[in-house]
């Protein structure tokens, strides 16, 4: 790293805003900053709060050179972390200040907290009259420490009234309390687990790479139940060891308290969170101690990446095909890969754990970029479900249902045995298409080219993709008949519909992330079916993602093709993964346990993969196709998403783009076509493939292409995605 250079009177600083480059502005005398402080400077009619860059600033002429305005009592962001911000902005094509604006996303933070008023005992100092009451304060404030005076009040039993009395005696006198740890620090020694032969080796491994000062990636490959999180916790302990921060990434981490509770177990305190449900004060509070160093682990969702960590020395990306990893608004970018960057960037290791990990991390492993180290095993004696398919045109449902009799016979037995069944269908509400009998009439979104879901709970037509909704009419619109709509195809809602009818004595919870009551009542559900408070579980992906549920023992997948039929070039690895994760929500304690597959095509590659557990053949199968066809990770591929409020307007700024297109060898560029979801909230969308060798400078490719282009006008916006993962 190198030393930061003396400030000149002019320094760079990037300001929150899609700029390209740090803006300069001018050092009033006497003000005192360097590279990383964050500071107030105008910008337009506004102040934002912008991050002092590197190097001397831009020259501009003195007359427009405006001043800074004021420097936050904050420690500065680290070079390493602004280096990030430098390389994801070229590597995404974002504007540096559109990345910067991600680290500056808690404003209250920059000021420090104030101190909390508290009173300690003056030595040697008694009350003029002892009372009963006045006796316990003393007791509970002998040990010396300095109290908030409603915690005292709190601890003695005792009205404030009693302690303001002794205060205005001198017995006790004011001090200052400094802010509290959002957490306690975590104990690397606190709760080590015993672990097996081959868990001990793994975790040799990691603790080994996690005690160095070296990047590396080191990929846990693991079945479900195998104990990943037990050994990368060892992992997070060397690293603490050596005085290091430690971020590790979850997807949903607002709904898997358990982890925070495991943590515990391990190290004594929980990790701080940090996800987009957290209270804004504690937010805050949370960027603040992580920028002190005052917090030592952090588990968070993908933004926690631009946390602006001090001292940051191993990064653990949990399940990390996870398809939430990747964010794709205004800065598109994938966490996992973003996390890799920064452990080398950093200089330290980067730790990826699944059970059934991304092709683009099994290719790196073949190929020797990352160690692979795999866990066979379940934990104990935690044997993986028996998995079968149920081949849906022999053995169909009863007219009007969407459960086989073969799933429902499992689902009385499992019942009977007094044991949980969980039904995964990743689709929220009733169903997926509402029409009219009679005319033909098809319910869709006025804004965007989807048909409305219904919500039967809500009495909604729903868009899933802008949120647009109305209610559900009595009558078709367009023939204007009478209760003769008919809703197609089910949702989550519509199963437990018919679970209802079947089962009518039998507990039954439908979990979906559009519930009512949002995440508090998710995690109460969740707690609720992990202590067996529920027979029968209808659930989206949600229910699927890293919970233990002991009594589950049945998972039925209603529909395992619904994956499949995109254009997606991942779709099979997707569903591959989402199939062997929600089947293996059964049977993590020992008892004996089944998953089901609902499909039409019991022969697909992906059915037979998950029923034969033969994962290598699939791997094997999926990384030669996508090398035969110079897919990821074998070449590079990016988006272009084009849309304005006129199809023509789009569709014109996405064939000049083409136009502009540089000859190049090895890039060719596909397209443009109307997108597969060609109207989106009232903007219409055309895409544009860019394909490359794995050689090929698609960035650059990139860059030359828009700067040749024509500048996007009125309504025209240009959406670079580097590496896509959705296809619509
Ligand atoms: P994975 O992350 O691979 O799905 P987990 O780490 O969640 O696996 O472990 C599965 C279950 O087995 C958890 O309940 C965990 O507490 C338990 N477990 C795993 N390894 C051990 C161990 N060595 N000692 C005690 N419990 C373990
Ligand atoms: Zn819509």
């Amino acid at each position: 790293m190198t030393k930061d250079s003396p400030m000149s009177s002019v320094v760079p600083v990037m300001v929150p805003m899609p700029a390209e480059r740090p803006y300069s502005y001018a050092v009033p005398d006497g003000m005192r900053m360097e590279p990383g402080s964050i500071v107030r400077v105008p910008l337009g009619p506004r102040e934002v709060a912008g991050i002092v860059w590197d190097g001397p600033g831009e020259a501009v002429a003195a007359k427009r050179l405006r001043a800074i305005a004021g420097v936050f009592d904050c420690p500065p962001i680290p070079e390493e972390m602004r280096r990030f911000v430098d390389w994801v902005a070229s590597y995404t094509l974002s504007p540096p200040g559109m990345v910067a604006r991600m680290l500056l996303r808690a404003p209250a933070a920059f000021d420090p907290e104030p101190p909390t008023e508290g009173l300690r005992l003056v030595e040697g100092m008694g009350p003029d009259r002892l009372t009963a009451a006045r006796e316990r304060v003393l007791e509970m404030a002998a040990d010396g420490q300095a109290w908030t005076k409603a915690g005292l009040a709190h601890a003695a039993g005792v009205s404030s009234s009693v302690i303001e009395g002794l205060r205005t005696q001198g017995v006790f006198e004011t001090v200052s309390i400094p802010p509290r740890p959002v957490v306690a620090a975590p104990d690397p020694a606190f709760g080590r687990a015993t672990l097996t032969d081959g868990q001990a080796e793994a975790a040799d491994r990691l603790r080994e790479k996690a005690g160095t000062d070296a990047f590396s990636v080191t990929l846990i490959d693991g079945v479900t139940g195998s104990g990943k999180t037990e050994v990368y916790f060892e992992a997070v302990a060397a690293a603490l060891e050596r005085g290091k921060q430690v971020l590790i990434l979850i997807p949903e981490i607002a709904l898997t308290q358990a982890f925070l509770e495991r943590f515990h177990d391990r190290f004594g305190a929980k990790p701080a969170e940090w996800h987009s449900d957290l209270a804004p004060k504690k937010r805050e509070r949370v960027w603040r101690q992580v920028a002190e160093g005052q917090l030592r682990v952090v588990a968070g969702a993908r933004s926690a990446l631009f946390l602006p960590f001090r001292e940051l020395g191993l990064i653990v990306i949990d399940e990390e095909h996870d398809p939430a990893y990747k964010q794709e608004d205004r800065v598109f970018y994938n966490a996992r890969d973003m996390g890799v960057v920064r452990g080398h960037i950093g200089g330290f290791p980067v730790v990826l754990a699944s059970a059934t990990p991304s092709l683009e991390s099994r290719v790196n492993a073949n190929q020797g970029r990352y160690e692979r180290i795999v866990l066979s095993s379940r934990f104990a004696d935690a044997a993986l479900p028996d998995l079968a398919t149920i081949d849906m045109r022999k053995a169909a449902p009863e007219r009007g249902g969407f459960l086989s009799p073969v799933l429902i016979e499992e689902m009385k037995k499992t019942l009977a045995r007094g044991e949980q069944s969980l039904l995964f269908l990743n689709r929220r509400g009733y169903a997926p298409l509402t029409l009219c009998r009679v005319c033909g009439h098809r319910f869709q979104c006025p804004d965007c080219s989807s048909w409305l879901v219904e919500h039967r709970f809500r009495r909604q037509l729903v868009c899933h993709h802008c949120g647009y909704n109305e209610p559900r009419p009595e009558a078709c619109p367009e023939c204007g008949t009478l209760d003769h709509l008919v809703a197609c195809g089910p949702g989550v809602e519509r199963i437990t519909e018919e679970v209802d009818q079947l089962f009518p004595d039998a507990r039954t919870i439908m979990l979906s992330s559009d519930m009512m009551g949002g995440v508090k009542r998710l995690r109460l559900e969740l707690e609720a079916i992990a202590k067996g408070e529920a027979d029968i579980i209808i659930g989206t992906q949600l229910v699927a993602k890293g919970h233990n549920f002991p009594g589950m023992t049945l998972v039925g997948v209603i529909d395992a093709d619904l994956g499949l039929a995109n254009g997606d070039p991942r779709a099979a690895e997707r569903t591959f993964q989402l199939l062997a994760q929600v089947t293996g929500r059964a049977g993590r304690t020992g008892r004996k346990s089944l998953g089901l597959l609902q499909t039409y095509q019991p022969e697909h590659p992906v059915m037979r993969a998950i029923v034969t557990g033969d994962a290598e053949a699939f791997y094997e199968r999926e990384t030669a196709e996508r090398e035969r066809a110079g897919l990821p990770p074998f070449g590079r591929l990016a988006g272009i998403i084009v849309s304005a409020a006129t199809r023509q307007e789009a569709e014109s700024h996405a064939r000049a783009l083409r136009r502009a297109a540089p000859r190049a060898d090895e890039v060719d560029v596909l397209g443009p076509a109307e997108a597969p979801l060609a109207l989106v909230a009232g903007r219409h969308r055309f895409r544009l493939l860019v394909q490359g060798t794995r050689r090929a400078d698609i960035q650059g490719f990139l860059r030359d292409m828009i700067k040749a282009g024509p500048r996007p006008r009125g309504s025209v916006r240009v959406q670079v995605d580097i590496d896509p993962q959705s296809f619509l």
